[in-house]
């Protein structure tokens, strides 16, 4: 791996992921069969693998790989420098490689990512070419489990706290809020926040990218057009007020 250390943003997003194994379990033991506790572990298994090879495998350009491995090839330390970019004229002078034109040299990663789209935070990797379809069948992968397990917990807690009145569910519960009741209605609860929580941010984010598919363009070039056109009405309302001013001065 050419990208070394582990951030906040990433050590919160692995204790959350393996933290919620065993409340999700939990939270949703009431209606457990052995077909849906293989099921949740399969799943949570698939999440895992997915995260663990999008934070282990290095989305740089094929070249610098091959220039580390083969060349024993050490890259700078990134340095900002005012007024000078790291790519000049196709050329990055951290990573000594000639680079297509969507290719940017992210300065956390320290690589050169081709069709660069974003650095994640949560992944602490440069997510690109190499990686963006594993990353959006995550995403896709997430929304969706989210989105069931959020209907599954929050049908079980309203179930149970509506059962006396009408009879709902046949949960085989006595009313008596022992330590384990009080375990399994905060797990459910917690369930419902995290999981609806989650299920609106990825399904926003695969609306976001589905968005950018249709307007061909990257993360990257969205941000920056972005940026571009709030510069250029900054402009125009300069210049009009420059206009402004100087016909207030003729006056
Ligand atoms: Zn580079
Ligand atoms: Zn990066």
């Amino acid at each position: 791996m050419l990208r070394s250390g582990i951030t906040n943003y990433q050590c919160f997003s692995y204790i959350l992921t393996i933290f919620m194994l065993p409340i999700t379990f939990s939270a949703v033991w009431p209606i457990f069969t052995p077909y849906l506790s293989v099921a949740f572990v399969v799943i949570f298994i698939y999440i895992y693998i997915l995260v663990i090879i999008l934070t282990i495998k290095d989305s740089c350009v094929p070249e610098l790989t091959r220039k580390t491995k083969e060349e024993n090839f050490v890259r700078k330390k990134f340095k900002s420098e005012p007024g000078r970019h790291v790519i000049e004229n196709s050329k990055c002078n951290i990573c000594e490689i000639t680079v297509q034109k969507e290719t940017k040299h992210c300065k956390r990663c320290n690589y050169c990512v081709a069709k660069f789209d974003h650095h994640c935070v949560w992944l602490n990797n440069c997510i690109g070419e190499a990686n963006y379809r594993l990353f959006m069948l995550l995403i896709i992968s997430m929304s969706f489990i989210a989105f069931c397990t959020f209907i599954i917990s929050s049908y079980i807690l309203i179930a149970w706290f509506s059962r006396s009145k009408n009879g709902l569910v046949s949960i085989n519960y006595d009313n008596e809020w022992t330590w384990m009741r009080i375990l399994w209605v905060v797990s459910a609860a917690v369930c419902v926040f995290v999981y609806f929580f989650t299920f609106v941010t990825t399904t926003h984010l695969l609306y976001f990218h589905i968005r950018l598919y249709k307007l061909g363009m990257t993360t990257y070039k969205f941000i920056v057009s972005k940026r571009r056109a709030k510069v250029g009405h900054i402009g125009q309302i300069s210049t009009v007020s420059q206009t402004n001013t100087r016909t207030y001065s003729q006056a």
